[in-house]
């Protein structure tokens, strides 16, 4: 890349305006004969040539959040004159070109674009050679048939529309497509240098579309350009990094979360030889295993409090027990035996 950008942008619906005013009984003026003639490389006759409108770009941003300056379009008006088109996408017509021989900026007040501005664009005449060989594409755009038209040309500019930086000099931060402060970002082509050609595209599954930026993906019906598809990628690789992070971090909280449960059923368990000595270890263990993380935390705040209250009553039962020898036990010093007789059971077993 030297010190301009190449750019390659589809103008809007309606590129081609039915030509039957123009090449109707070889209605082509003078003026525009003297026009062609500069170009061809003999003397044609009016009954010879197929002249027809072309909208060749216009200042609507496309979806690449992209659009031409109006000074921008006025140079291209220049620049494509002589320009040849060609018809993409059709290879029957791959020996069928059409030439432009004027252009100009026109506007249209009624309309604005995207971004706010009255509505420009390059409006060209171009002239194909009424061969039999054209008949059927003559026919097509007479018929409105072939509608799209797209342009290659050199830009010197990007400019941010938030903050007036040259993309391709001093990149920014500003995304286009993102609105800030409710202004949209778009990358604005000034200075273009060179046109290259122009050419028909096939009739887009949608209308405006936008752009087809190279030909990699020229022939397929996806209508993102090559720099789309780099973010998508982008964006997916990310994605999956950023998954990948995740479940990680899943996987830790798992092994915390088990241990955690593990160690709360080992307490319960503990405490569970006091206040529930009739029920073993491994049942315990069995009725743990159905509650979520909050139950059995629950569960161990309930046991450990019946055990501490036990504790509690425990001196006072000694006390009666060992200074009277009598049946006076309370409950509590009968379980706690109990659990002590079982757990040594259970333990033999
Ligand atoms: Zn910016």
């Amino acid at each position: 890349m030297t010190n301009s950008d190449v750019v390659n942008k589809t103008a809007a619906v309606g590129s081609i305006e039915n030509a039957n005013a123009d090449s109707g009984n070889g209605g082509v003026s003078a003026e525009d004969m003297a026009l062609i003639n500069q170009l061809a490389r003999r003397e044609l006759k009016a009954e010879e040539v197929y002249v027809f409108p072309v909208t060749l770009c216009d200042n609507e941003t496309d979806r690449d959040c992209e659009r031409f300056s109006v000074s921008a379009l006025a140079k291209l008006a220049e620049l494509f004159v002589g320009k040849t088109g060609i018809f993409d996408h059709d290879p029957k017509g791959a020996n069928q070109t059409a030439r432009i021989f004027r252009a100009e900026l026109a506007a249209d007040e009624s309309r604005s674009t995207r971004s706010g501005e009255p509505y420009r664009c390059v409006k060209a005449m171009a002239y194909m050679m009424r061969t039999e060989k054209n008949a059927d594409l003559i026919a097509e755009i007479d018929g409105g048939i072939k509608k799209e038209v797209s342009v290659c040309c050199s830009v010197g500019r990007k400019i941010c529309s938030i903050c007036g930086a040259d993309e391709r000099r001093q990149p920014c931060t500003h995304i286009k497509g993102e609105y800030y402060s409710g202004k949209l970002c778009e990358k604005i082509l000034e200075e273009p240098s060179d046109a290259y050609e122009w050419s028909f595209v096939a009739i887009p599954a949608q209308p405006n579309a936008g752009v087809t930026k190279s030909g990699a993906f020229a022939d397929r019906k996806y209508d993102l350009s090559s720099e789309e598809i780099g973010m998508i990628a982008a964006k997916c690789a990310e994605l999956k990094r950023e998954n990948g992070v995740l479940e990680n971090r899943v996987a830790e909280l798992k092994s915390v979360e088990d241990k955690a449960r593990a160690d709360a059923i080992s307490e319960i368990i503990r405490l569970g030889r006091f206040c529930v000595p009739s029920f073993g270890a491994e049942t315990i263990k069995a009725v743990c295993g159905e509650m979520s993380y909050a139950q059995l935390l629950e569960f161990k705040k309930r046991i450990r409090k019946d055990v501490m209250k036990e504790q509690s009553e425990r001196p006072k039962s000694v006390f009666y027990n060992s200074e009277n020898n009598e049946t006076e036990e309370s409950g509590g010093l009968q379980r706690i035996g109990s659990a002590i007789r079982n757990t040594s059971f259970r333990m033999k077993r």
